[in-house]
């Protein structure tokens, strides 16, 4: 089995990448493990060639991956506009990860979707929008942005397919986006996903270390949080096979919530036998998040695209919601009762 069958893609990598003079490397807004692993897998790559590399994310990430941050700082949009303005302007090649689309990059994209330069887009999202971009190395088969990435940098002439010619710092980066797409290795893995985390350790990763700062390191605030969540927020559709909680600004508050805090909680409803769809709803000033996974059988991604205003992949998929948070119990048990008749019709 291989990811990028079509060798000349990996040959239009090498040529785009040669002579440029400003790469920029951007994910999407609200960036998970995968989508920092392989910005940062990437600039390590592109740094070891000598080429100038920034990297800019649409807003700030998670605190267990901060260890991942470069010597120059990854650079929030948000946080950034001008130094950010200031970078695009002067790239001549962008690439866009773990993001179907440059719409996802929140505030920038309609910078980056002006942007006249070449364009390369590497991702493991459904229906990748091919016309933004030169060259479409995507495929959902990969568990992760990271693990595409990874087998396209091994058929590169430079790492000629021996892992110990990869940075050291960019294997760890891309182990993170492998560790937390997979969700540590319980969804979407094939063959390539072990075969790559033996490769990594072979270059020297960690992975038992990884796995303890990635999922092992959380705050106490954040195991209360989930006590709260599982014993008072937690509604069951038994008919349906369905779980869902509302993460309200009123709790977010009593608990000191701080970003990620809630990071994997909608799997949590998954380790009943009896629930195959789980849906979390986190409550923001301007609007309510959706996350939504389930087991086989079931396509998230459909449900976010005809409910939530979202998408992402069969078995892990978010959202949006312009509503009141009150709104949102009815709104999704309407939404899921009419979508399960509809599969079944
Ligand atoms: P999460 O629930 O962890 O936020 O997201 C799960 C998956 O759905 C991720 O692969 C993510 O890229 C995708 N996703 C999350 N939010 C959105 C969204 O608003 N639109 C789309 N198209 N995909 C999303
Ligand atoms: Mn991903």
């Amino acid at each position: 089995m291989k990811l990028i069958k079509d060798i000349t893609k990996i040959k239009k990598f090498e040529s785009l990448i040669s002579n440029k003079k400003h790469v920029l490397i951007v994910s999407h807004f609200n960036p998970d493990g995968d989508a920092v692993g392989s910005v940062v897998g990437l600039y390590y790559y592109l740094r070891d060639l000598n080429i100038d590399v920034n990297i800019i994310l649409p807003s700030t990430f998670p605190q267990n991956v901060s260890f991942l941050d470069i010597k120059e700082g990854i650079i929030i949009y948000e946080k950034d506009i001008d130094k950010s303005k200031e970078i695009i302007n002067k790239t001549d090649l962008l690439f866009c990860l773990d993001c179907y689309s440059l719409s996802r990059t929140g505030a920038m994209s309609d910078l980056l979707l002006n942007l006249d330069c070449s364009k390369i887009i590497i991702d493991h999202h459904l229906y990748p929008s091919e016309n933004e971009f030169d060259l479409v190395i995507s495929n959902i088969k990969a568990s992760s942005a990271c693990e595409l990435l990874f087998y396209l940098l091994m058929d590169t002439e430079k790492v000629n397919s021996d892992v110990m010619n990869i940075n050291i710092k960019g294997a760890l980066a891309l182990a993170v986006g492998l560790l937390t797409d997979t969700n540590n290795f319980s969804n979407s893995t094939t063959e390539l996903t072990y075969n790559m985390a033996s490769l990594l350790t072979k270059r020297g990763v960690d992975l038992m270390r990884l796995n303890e700062t990635l999922f092992k390191s959380n705050p106490i605030r954040k195991l209360k949080l989930m006590g709260e969540m599982l014993s008072a927020q937690l509604v069951i559709m038994e008919e349906e096979q369905a779980a869902y909680m509302i993460l309200t600004k009123e709790i977010k508050e009593k608990f000191g919530f701080m970003p990620g805090d809630a990071e994997g909680f909608v799997n949590l409803p998954l380790t009943l036998e009896k629930v195959r769809i789980s849906a979390f709803f986190t409550e923001s000033d301007d609007y309510v998040r959706v996350s939504l996974r389930c087991k086989s059988g079931i396509s998230v991604n459909d449900l976010s695209k005809k409910y939530f205003n979202g998408g992402g992949h069969a078995k892990a998929a978010g959202g949006r919601l312009d509503m009141k948070i009150e709104q949102v119990p009815k709104y999704f048990e309407k939404s899921l009762k009419e979508f399960l008749k509809e599969k079944q019709d």
